[in-house]
């Protein structure tokens, strides 16, 4: 492969304890540069219409859009003093965020955490038609919308809080979203989640932590043009640029840089919204 074609070490899906990570923005940072990450990016939650959540759960809090503007200067400073590129933005859930215009951040991940009109469900009903049909048309939403650049975790962490019993592992979830993933995301979702991603300039993800979306479904993204973003969803410090998953199979697969979504660093804002 040659240079040109290399796929750098890129890892765009970081919490920092500004919502639930572990880490500081700085120690994400330093990580980061000590893991040899080219572009990172600091993508904390920021979702105001989670209906799961109490009004003061750090998740909801609307002044987190202000913490994240307020930080982004500094770690674009700090990111260009080590060697990483680094981005500011947030994960937002599957419907658009308030108050967050489309040049305030870096970058934006729409992940669908929860169902957008929630389906009457049984704890034990694990393969619902309704419900994954539902999934189905909230991912395609996002796919379409505006506001996000990064499409999160769609066959990974998948919204079955309300159809799980409790007491599983997480490797009992990931074998369940495995099952889900096999029986409902069809041929034709994927394609048509691929290329409104293609059409509107986004990027599906490559979510690290899940191992997700199965070889054969990135295979067909490729196919059908669509880039694809990396990210390790690290919540603590270790995961950070946990990326060689995500590597490992673009190569395997025959991609290249061209493929991978790899977002500028804008110009700083002439004004931060008050
Ligand atoms: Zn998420
Ligand atoms: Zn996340």
């Amino acid at each position: 492969m040659s240079a040109q074609a290399r796929i750098p070490r890129i890892d765009l899906h970081t919490h920092s304890q500004v919502s639930d990570g572990h880490g500081t923005h700085d120690e994400i940072v330093q990580r980061a540069r000590e893991r040899g990450v080219e572009v990172a990016a600091i993508t904390d939650h920021y979702d105001p219409l989670d209906p799961r959540l109490g009004a003061a759960d750090v998740v909801r809090d609307p002044a987190r859009l202000q913490t994240v503007l307020s930080l982004r200067d500094s770690v674009h400073r700090l990111g260009s003093e080590c060697g990483v590129r680094v981005l500011v933005g947030v994960e937002r859930g599957p419907l658009p965020a308030p108050r967050l215009g489309a040049a305030d951040l870096d970058l934006v991940i729409g992940s669908v955490h929860y169902l957008v009109r929630p389906i009457a469900a049984r704890p034990g009903d694990l393969y619902n038609p309704e419900f994954w049909q539902a999934y189905k048309e909230d991912v395609l939403r996002v796919a379409a919308d505006p506001q996000v650049h990064v499409l999160g975790h769609i066959a990974g962490y998948l919204p079955m809080d309300p159809l799980l019993l409790p007491g599983s592992t997480f490797e009992e979830r990931r074998a369940i979203e495995r099952e889900i993933a096999a029986r409902f995301f069809d041929r034709s979702w994927y394609e048509e989640v691929f290329r409104r991603v293609r059409d509107t300039g986004k990027a599906v993800e490559l979510h690290c932590a899940t191992r997700t979306p199965p070889p054969d479904a990135v295979k067909l993204g490729l196919d059908l043009g669509a880039r694809f973003s990396i990210g390790s969803d690290a919540h603590s410090l270790d995961r950070v640029g946990a990326v060689d998953w995500a590597l490992d199979l673009l190569e395997s697969l025959g991609a290249t840089r061209d493929d991978v979504y790899i977002p500028q660093v804008r110009p700083h804002p002439d004004h931060v919204p008050a």
